[in-house]
């Protein structure tokens, strides 16, 4: 008879009191929690190299937990090495994105939220694919322990987070928050929160929520428009949460917070890029809150839309910068990794085997 054997849970599955419990019935002192999490923290590859414990508890921690939710089937490079992307599977057989972007002075990890989005803006992979389920907030923490884990091979370290791959973070908001509180948690990666950046669609009751935790954290709102009729178009949950709205959160959030909110605007060329749109741009926002990110957009299949040309998109910066506003053109890290967000998932999807390392494709299930 062949019996079904469960997967252990994973370690970040549990709360520091449940680790101390769990210690506690084979004998261990309290501090024993402290430097397991500590190990998790510094990118131990094992609970083998965590020599500092005994080796009967070393023993008994491989074989009650796995070190991450987390099972890479894909990944791929860009930027001559410096972009890696990480394709994940979760329990339960659905998969996560998570890139990592190596800068001279900083390494910033983008991560997931969710699987899929319920957005379902139209020039976003993501949103072209069908809502699979929102991630625990170990899961989307263990994202980042796994990439810190990778990083420290080479002595490098995690400095900054932002959630800006796979989802809506804001419609997945406590273990969101719970996973910045983790992020921050000196025990573990110390990322504090002044690091991480949160954005969203505009779930405008949300981000006055984020206002009142404590956490000062930088808010990027994926704007795109500055005229309810386009963005009901181009973020359909806009139809909920109206510009008016939704600009009034953001400089709220900036006033509870002393922070100034990031604009986040894909320029699509056509559609969202003219005088005129930069011009309403220039009415919407108030210069001394904001902040606005122009990003070009990542080629996605299946899509109409088009980016802009180098000299459109400084054109449209041009145009925002003279009524007033911060402007900074984001550059295009990973376009060769598949980068925008839900690229690599899609295509290991489809299966159409061009993943590097030669690792999982067409096999993989999107259960
Ligand atoms: N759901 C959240 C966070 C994830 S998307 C949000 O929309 O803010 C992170 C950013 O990537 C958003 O600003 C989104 O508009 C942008 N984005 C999505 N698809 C893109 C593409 N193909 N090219 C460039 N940016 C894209
Ligand atoms: Fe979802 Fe953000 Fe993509 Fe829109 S852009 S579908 S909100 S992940």
């Amino acid at each position: 008879m062949v019996i079904a054997t469960q997967a252990p849970p994973p370690i970040m599955s549990l709360r520091p009191d449940e680790l101390r419990e769990w210690l506690d019935a084979r004998g261990q002192p309290a501090f024993r929690a402290k430097q397991v999490r500590g190990w998790l923290g510094r990118g131990a590859p094992s609970f083998e190299a965590m020599h500092d414990l005994p080796a009967d508890l070393r023993a008994e921690l491989a074989a009650g937990f796995r070190l991450s939710s987390l099972d890479p089937v894909a990944e791929s490079e860009a930027d001559r090495g410096q972009t890696t992307k990480l394709l994940y599977r979760l329990d339960g057989g659905y998969t996560v994105e998570a890139v990592t972007m190596r800068y001279p002075r900083r390494t910033t990890l983008c991560i997931s939220s969710q699987v899929g989005c319920p957005i379902g803006c139209p020039f976003c992979a993501t949103g072209q694919g069908r809502f699979g389920r929102n991630l625990q907030a170990h899961e989307i923490f263990d994202q980042a322990l796994d990439a810190s884990r990778r990083e420290a091979l080479s002595g490098r370290r995690l400095s900054h987070v932002v959630f800006m791959g796979m989802g809506e973070p804001m419609a997945n908001y406590a273990p969101v928050v719970d996973s910045i509180r983790l992020l921050a948690d000196p025990e573990l990666l110390g990322i504090s929160p002044r690091r991480v950046v949160v954005s969203t669609a505009g779930l405008v009751p949300r981000i006055a929520q984020l206002a009142e935790e404590k956490l000062p954290v930088t808010l990027a709102i994926s704007l795109h428009a500055a005229r309810d009729e386009l963005r009901d178009y181009l973020v359909p949950i806009n139809r909920r949460y109206p510009l008016a709205e939704l600009v009034a959160a953001a400089r709220d959030f900036a006033r509870t917070t002393g922070r100034r909110v990031s604009y986040e605007w894909v320029v699509l060329a056509g559609v969202n890029d003219s005088d005129r749109d930069a011009d309403e741009l220039g009415r919407l926002l108030d210069p001394y809150l904001s902040h606005v990110n122009l990003i070009p957009w990542n080629p996605i299949e299946e899509t109409e839309f088009k980016g802009p040309t180098r000299l459109s998109l400084a054109r449209f910066a041009d145009r925002i910068r003279s009524r007033g506003l911060n402007v900074t053109v984001r550059d295009t890290r990973g376009r060769d990794a598949d980068a925008a967000c839900g690229q690599l998932r899609a295509r290991v999807l489809k299966g159409d085997g061009r993943d590097a390392e030669g690792a999982a494709t067409g096999s993989e299930v999107d259960a």
